[in-house]
């Protein structure tokens, strides 16, 4: 991200970590022969399925273009609607419009900005098709309580799992907890393949579709044709080209064999901050018992939180936040003009919300500057 003031002194909220093994393994693949749809791919997919217990991966160019697979592989069409939390990134709700479904915004809890379960049923109509869990900022939904709804009126689970790499629900890695999972890889996620994204299933039939979406709706690739010897494809839907190169793969692999480390990084960071801030009036989000938090993102609420930020900024320290309540985009007040209101706690949470800067290479020395900054303008 990029700082006004000077590189050497901008803490960034969220960073990438690249160290030699990340490149060798780049080279090497330019150095294979196979740029795209190659073996580095499968080996990528069959990692990340093994991590988080998925029978199924696909990879994709960007977790927006997973999103959206998702979107088509359970079928969403015109008239459909789907319901998403407004406390996430804008490509959530818009995989539902690329589809030409409609999303339907339930709220968050004030505590955790998870979708509340409880406020779900009351969207869900002869329309809906679906819900999408996001688990901001790393810490998983409640799964348990979201796949009882969706069964008890027949509708899909799926997981915005972008944040959420390595974290746990009741000991379990988000990946095979919904009918489908998205992951996004993009530098600021927990490992990065510097734009990709990647779809988890259980399912054989979703894979199978997931797989001809990302290739333009035809039922083999350039690869499978080369090992049978085939020239012969068919087109059989309208599909895309949202395929992951080789070289983003070979780099994600050798991000997954780090993740680990980095989680428990990111912990320590979390832990650090929780305890610089007990006692003061900056409140982070409560961290259920049941999940292993791998905090992507470290948010607190602030009172003042404009005037917060703006000071934060001014010392070079590179906080965000996120998010807006996606319905309160200009876009979305055009399709759908939603009142404020809408949703009070994400509209309410959205006032005092503040990103603080997390990340793997993160030192204590930079850590203290945020903490004393952050408290000396809080005070
Ligand atoms: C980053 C992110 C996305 C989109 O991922 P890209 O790889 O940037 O397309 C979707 N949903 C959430 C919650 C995200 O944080």
């Amino acid at each position: 991200m990029r700082c006004r003031v000077s590189e050497q002194i901008c803490i960034p909220y969220g960073r990438q970590s690249v160290d030699e093994a990340d490149i060798q393994a780049v080279v090497d693949v330019l150095r294979s022969g196979w740029l795209t749809t190659g073996p580095a791919i499968e080996s990528f997919e069959k990692a990340v399925a093994n991590f988080v217990e998925g029978a199924h991966a696909v990879a994709v160019s960007s977790g927006t273009a997973a999103l959206h697979a998702a979107m088509y592989a359970i079928g969403i069409g015109s008239g459909d609607e789907v319901i998403v939390p407004p406390m996430t990134f804008v490509s959530t709700a818009n995989a539902v419009i690329f589809q030409g479904g409609t999303p339907v915004f339930s709220d968050v809890r004030a505590e955790d900005l998870l979708i509340d379960p409880l406020l779900i049923e009351e969207k869900i109509t002869s329309r809906t098709k679906a819900i999408i869990a996001v688990d901001y900022a790393d810490q998983p939904c409640d799964y348990k309580a979201l796949r009882k709804i969706a069964d008890k009126h027949g509708i899909y689970l799926l997981s915005d799992a972008c944040h959420s790499l390595g974290a746990t629900y009741q000991g379990r890695p988000c990946g095979g907890l919904a009918d489908l999972t998205v992951f996004s890889f993009h530098p600021v996620k927990p490992i990065t393949t510097a734009e990709g994204g990647m779809v988890v299933t259980n399912s054989a039939e979703f894979a199978e579709r997931l797989y001809r979406f990302r290739t333009h709706g035809i039922t083999t690739d350039h690869w499978q044709r080369s090992e049978q010897a085939a020239w012969r494809y068919d087109m059989v839907d309208l599909g895309y080209n949202y395929r992951m190169s080789d070289i983003h793969a070979a780099l994600g692999m050798s991000q997954l064999m780090k993740i680990s480390d980095w989680i428990s990084r990111r912990q320590k960071v979390a832990s650090a901050y929780d305890l610089a801030f007990s006692g003061s009036v900056i409140a982070p989000l409560r961290c259920r018992d049941e999940v292993s938090h791998a905090y992507h993102l470290y948010v607190v609420r602030v009172p003042n939180r404009e005037a917060v930020f703006k000071r934060l900024r001014s010392k070079g320290i590179g906080c965000n936040v996120h998010y807006l309540p996606v319905y309160l985009h200009s876009y979305y007040q055009q399709r759908l003009g939603l009142p404020p209101g809408h949703c009070a706690h994400a509209e309410a949470a959205y006032a005092e919300i503040l990103t603080l800067p997390i990340f793997p290479g993160l030192t204590c020395e930079q850590q203290q500057r945020v903490t004393s900054a952050l408290l000396e303008i809080i005070q």
